[in-house]
């Protein structure tokens, strides 16, 4: 009889070992995968989890459209920035932007930190024009916003350069999408910075009056 009873406890004993490590490794597994695929410093998603969701067809399920535009920003003189008040001025700004495009977007939009200070959004089923009109409230938002340093003083006025792109007008994929969305960005720079520079849809046409690009026509 004890025997039984010793029996069924290590058997009760062992299924609680296995469920239990289980659970626990599938935990730590996702923990790693989500930290993988996220920026440690901004906690938006990186460079790999993009190339993990344009290789998965992240578009797809969206309805039978494939329209996606791509939304390009990268801070202006964002050196002199860190040359000014420091590095750690210059994390601290790049979190505060973070937050500033986190709140800006959709549910389905991705965002995801592209490089140093560049940042991207894809909008499946957005438009030319709903993509110019997000990117120019964004380019609106931070030249108005207050940025502060880490030790709360008022930093200086910071704003965006940005490049607006849409698949399939402009691009016949997404890797080719943010190249385009990156030519009008690099386009908004030479242009005098701190504007959003849009594809007018001629072959090489593009704008770059914000106000203006609010209002292209699909
Ligand atoms: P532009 O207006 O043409 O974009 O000029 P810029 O100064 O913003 O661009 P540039 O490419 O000359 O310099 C980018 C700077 O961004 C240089 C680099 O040190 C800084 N940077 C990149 N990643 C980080 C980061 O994670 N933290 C901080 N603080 N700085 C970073
Ligand atoms: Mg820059
Ligand atoms: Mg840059």
């Amino acid at each position: 009889m004890l025997f039984i009873v010793q029996l069924v406890v290590a058997i009760l004993a062992a299924i609680f070992v296995v469920v239990f490590v289980d659970r626990v490794f599938i935990k730590i597994y996702k923990l790693t995968e989500q930290h993988s695929l996220t920026d440690a410093l901004t906690s938006l998603h990186n460079r790999r989890y993009l190339k993990n969701i344009i290789e998965n067809g992240f578009q797809k399920g969206q309805g039978a459209s494939s329209l996606v535009s791509a939304i390009l920003l990268d801070i202006d003189n964002f050196k002199q920035y860190n040359d000014q008040n420091g590095h750690i001025a210059g994390d601290y700004l790049l979190k505060d932007l973070a937050a500033v495009l986190r709140r800006s977007i959709r549910k389905s939009d991705r965002l995801v930190r592209y490089g140093g200070e560049e940042f991207l959004i894809l909008l499946p089923g957005a438009s030319r024009t709903t993509a110019a009109v997000v990117a120019e409230k964004i380019r609106a938002a931070v030249e108005a916003r207050q940025f502060t340093l880490p030790d709360g003083r008022p930093s200086r006025q910071v704003t965006v350069s940005v490049g607006v792109a849409v698949m399939p007008e402009d691009a016949d994929h997404v890797e080719q999408l943010i190249k385009v969305a990156d030519d009008l960005l690099y386009r908004a720079k030479r242009e005098g910075k701190n504007r959003v520079c849009v594809k007018s849809g001629k072959s090489d046409g593009f704008q770059c009056d914000p106000l203006a690009s609010a209002h292209l026509s699909v």
